[in-house]
């Protein structure tokens, strides 16, 4: 008989098996959740009391910058941020760590768990940094995760979306995916990068651009990628940082994109960031185009969207996205880290910061909160900062606090600039979250989306990852510091103290592909890259503890 751990008396909140703040008990034996046990005799040997608690299962940051390359080049080029912010002081089980927006690989696992999160997955890792990154997961404690590889301007994939040849680009895909040892696949600014990198100031305006040199558009790269993530089954769909991000006028673009895909599904992340009104780079024009976009989602069912909210303060930019990198360090007259991956992909870097006084940055954070309020199906909108771009994960409890109190939210709206008002619609949009929708926007939408069966609900066959959080009427509050974390059936977190260091897991996919494909990908390595085909693998040794993700049949 197993040892069981019993919680007990809780409000339950797992929207996924339609279980709305009842109270009920949780069975757990080793890292699952379980049915109660048959004989009514049998008891836990472990029990813990949540009588009056709120009970959901973790939290799971579905887009975020946490490792790799990148990451690591923003926590070198900040020390200025690292000297003045909370100190992570070692303690009898932990590490010490940095803070500032670019925290250390330490100090973001705890973090996390702190907040009641268990999951979170990098959005934009070149596969040839792949081990880069999963050297940093190693080193990153108590939290499940897992990366995106870049994928949008690879020139394998711009040369076989330009040929059309569906089979070739859906056997690199999978070869690719495991080779990485990665989650899923993203596009970013596709087609736009590799310009940048050929082209002084290069970039693509349009998805039906030319690619020079390739011959190949945005459009052809979107939907061959689509093609062939939907054909291999891949739990996540293709997940897609639109071309001219940031741009006014930009929300034709993320239309275009979107209807590009023609029913194959397709998430279109940092949303906020792509649903801009206006003309060219004339800050008197910048205005909200949420609503003809939420229109085009909410009757869409194959699009999802994570928000990308920005908050305001101090930050640092960083993206794939290379002539963004570029745009921004201009527009702030700051540092600039710029990176190109051979084959593959870009990188930008700039410290930033979003101020309520600036007529755009206020646009944006209203944006934002636009798209929480408008996508009418909480499974297909999700909650993200994109980390650090928008602002720290940490502020994830003040946005619940925004949905949750439509008072606090216009609180804030009245000291943002007076032009927002005329420019979106958020000073008209009542909609306030439930408990129960937050948990969908934080744990079992992002679940679903990922195709992760096991994780964002609480049935039996469930990870026990568990997030216990006090009732209070400030849901800022409530949501900051949980009661209890228990990650893989262990109680990680008490009241913001980590009890225990856990390693979690490699989350990954390797699909399957034909073998004899890999003739004309190594020819490709041998002919172009820096790296030997053979040496390009991350080895299984890799990852101390990983889990493979099936994809569908
Ligand atoms: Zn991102």
């Amino acid at each position: 008989m197993p040892d069981y751990f019993l919680i007990t008396g809780g409000y339950v909140y797992d929207p996924a098996n339609g279980i709305d703040g009842q109270v009920k008990d949780l069975w757990i034996a080793g890292d699952k959740i379980v049915e109660p046990p048959s004989d009514p005799t049998v008891r836990p040997t472990r029990t813990l009391n949540a009588a009056g608690l709120v009970i959901m299962p973790g939290g799971i940051d579905m887009h975020c910058h946490i490792a790799g390359p990148k990451v690591n080049a923003a926590r070198k080029m900040r020390p200025e941020e690292k000297r003045n912010s909370e100190k992570i002081m070692r303690t009898a089980v932990t590490h010490s760590g940095t803070m500032g927006s670019v925290p250390s690989t330490f100090a973001t696992g705890y973090k996390y768990i702190g907040l009641g999160y268990t999951t979170a997955f990098d959005a934009a890792v070149p596969p040839l940094a792949a081990r880069h990154t999963h050297e940093e997961f190693e080193d990153t404690p108590c939290i499940d995760k897992g990366f995106y590889v870049l994928m949008g301007n690879n020139h394998y994939v711009m040369n076989a979306a330009r040929d059309g040849d569906d089979e070739r680009l859906r056997n690199f895909t999978a070869w690719l995916l495991g080779a990485a040892k990665a989650y899923a696949c993203k596009l970013v600014n596709p087609g736009g990068v590799e310009v940048w990198k050929q082209q002084p100031s290069g970039n693509v305006r349009a998805i039906d651009e030319n690619v020079e040199h390739f011959n190949v558009t945005p459009r052809q790269v979107i939907q061959a990628v689509a093609r062939a993530v939907d054909s291999l089954k891949l739990p996540h769909s293709v997940h897609i940082h639109a071309n001219n991000l940031g741009m006014p006028g930009n929300w034709t673009t993320t239309l275009e994109t979107m209807r590009a895909l023609e029913g194959h599904r397709g998430h279109m992340t940092h949303i906020q960031f792509h649903s801009y009104g206006g003309g060219d780079a004339d800050e008197n024009t910048f205005n909200s185009k949420v609503a003809p976009l939420a229109d085009y989602v909410n009757a869409n069912p194959n699009l999802t969207v994570d928000v990308g909210q920005v908050m305001f303060g101090k930050t640092t930019s960083m993206t794939g996205d290379g002539p963004l990198g570029y745009y921004l360090a201009n527009v702030y007259k700051s540092k600039w880290f710029s990176a190109d991956t051979e084959m593959e992909a870009g990188c930008g870097i700039a410290p930033i910061e979003y101020k309520n006084k600036s007529l755009v940055h206020s646009l944006q954070w209203a944006i934002g909160l636009e798209w929480y309020l408008l996508v009418q199906d909480p499974w297909r909108v999700v909650m993200s900062t994109d980390h650090p771009n928008g602002g720290s994960f940490l502020a994830y409890p003040h946005i619940i606090r925004m949905l949750m109190d439509r008072t606090y939210r216009e609180d804030i709206l009245k000291e943002v600039h007076p032009a927002v008002r005329g420019r979106s619609q958020l000073a008209d949009l009542t909609r306030e979250y439930s408990l129960n929708e937050i948990a969908i926007i934080t744990r079992a939408g992002p679940a679903r989306i990922l195709g992760l069966k096991h994780k964002g609900h609480l049935g039996p066959g469930a990870d026990a990852d568990i997030t216990i959080y006090t009732p209070h009427e400030n849901k800022e509050t409530m949501f900051e510091l949980p009661r209890y974390v228990i990650k893989a059936g262990i109680i990680l977190v008490e009241e913001g103290d980590i009890r225990e260091e856990h390693m979690g897991k490699l989350l990954h996919v390797a699909p399957d592909y034909d073998r004899a494909a890999e003739a004309g990908i190594g020819q490709w390595f041998e002919d172009c890259y820096s790296i030997r085909f053979r040496n390009y693998p991350v080895g299984d040794d890799y990852s101390h503890v990983a889990e493979e993700i099936s994809c569908g049949k």
